[in-house]
């Protein structure tokens, strides 16, 4: 089983030769089971290399594209991706929905004749939607698990076991702070009051959800220095981000979600810098940062 990456940025695209390395397509990552079954978490714009890649190497697929939020970043790949658009091919967009609007909704309205040529009820593949909240639901020979995490309106956290071995995607999340929270309004009073129950540090929730994971995908949007503008905007600085990897005792971190205007040399500064802070705190888990095209064995 392999974990490859196809997009890692946050928010936008962001392409050009600053980027080059780390990546400018937004939140695409693939748990390749077989050949033909796989997990993908989120479809941003990183979702259309995977499917050309997939419709080259033929056959008919079974996917679960496991969505964490409708944010643009997180959905926009969608309509670009080919497997969707050959029949025999069966996929089942699994992810949260509010009353306002369901999870086929989220995604038709992207495809809404104004913004789209092709419309989603004239995709050839057999397409399923399934709303989670917080649950699991057996994927393939394995489980995946949903939590809401602190994001603006909501968004899920995944975490994906297979054969005694998980990977813990967490794409947007934003520690939460009880006094902040009463101060903001953007986030789904349901998510809030969730946190707002947990005992002690109401992160726990996202500890507990991580621990012992081989693989934590999370984000780590902003430097401290940066977050401190960016209170309620539903990010991690990179501090938080290791923090959930220590408390969780996962084997590996990877960092993720790179803010949009983050240069390639700056990526790796964070990088560096986390790798000194695990050091000096003697964390165990190893630390790298999400590049497109980067595969892990899982
Ligand atoms: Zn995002």
């Amino acid at each position: 089983m392999k974990v490859i990456f196809w997009g890692t940025r946050g928010s936008v695209p962001s392409p050009g030769k600053e980027t080059v390395r780390y990546g400018g397509n937004t939140p695409c990552v693939e748990v390749r089971l077989t050949d033909t079954r796989l997990v993908i978490f989120d479809a941003g714009t990183g979702l259309r290399g995977l499917g050309d890649a997939l419709v080259k190497r033929g056959g008919s697929i079974k996917a679960f594209i496991a969505v964490s939020h409708p944010h643009w970043d997180h959905i926009q790949g969608f309509p670009f991706f080919k497997p969707a658009f050959i029949s025999g091919n069966e996929i089942t967009i699994v992810g949260a929905q509010t009353k306002q609007i369901t999870l086929r909704q989220m995604l038709a309205s992207q495809m809404d004749k104004v913004f789209f040529p092709v419309q989603l009820n004239e995709l050839k593949a057999h397409i399923r939607f399934h709303s989670m909240r917080e649950e699991t639901i057996r994927v393939f020979n394995g489980t995946l698990t949903s939590m809401f995490v602190n994001h603006p309106s909501f968004s899920l956290g995944f975490r994906l076991t297979v054969a005694g071995r998980s990977v813990v995607y967490i794409s947007d999340n934003e520690p939460f702070d009880r006094e902040v929270a009463k101060s903001l309004k953007n986030v789904d009073k349901h998510v809030v009051d969730r946190y707002m129950k947990q005992k002690g540090d109401p992160n726990q929730r996202v500890f507990d959800f991580a621990r012992g994971a081989d693989i934590l995908i999370h984000d780590a949007t902003y430097t401290p220095e940066e977050y401190v503008n960016h209170v309620g905007w539903g990010h991690s600085d990179y501090l938080f981000t290791l923090k959930v990897a220590a408390e969780a005792g996962v084997k590996r971190l990877v960092l993720f979600h790179h803010e949009q205007t983050r240069s390639d040399d700056k990526v790796e500064d964070i990088l560096r810098t986390c790798l000194n802070e695990i050091k000096k705190r003697s964390y165990r888990f190893e630390c790298i940062a999400a590049s497109e095209g980067l595969e892990l064995d899982w």
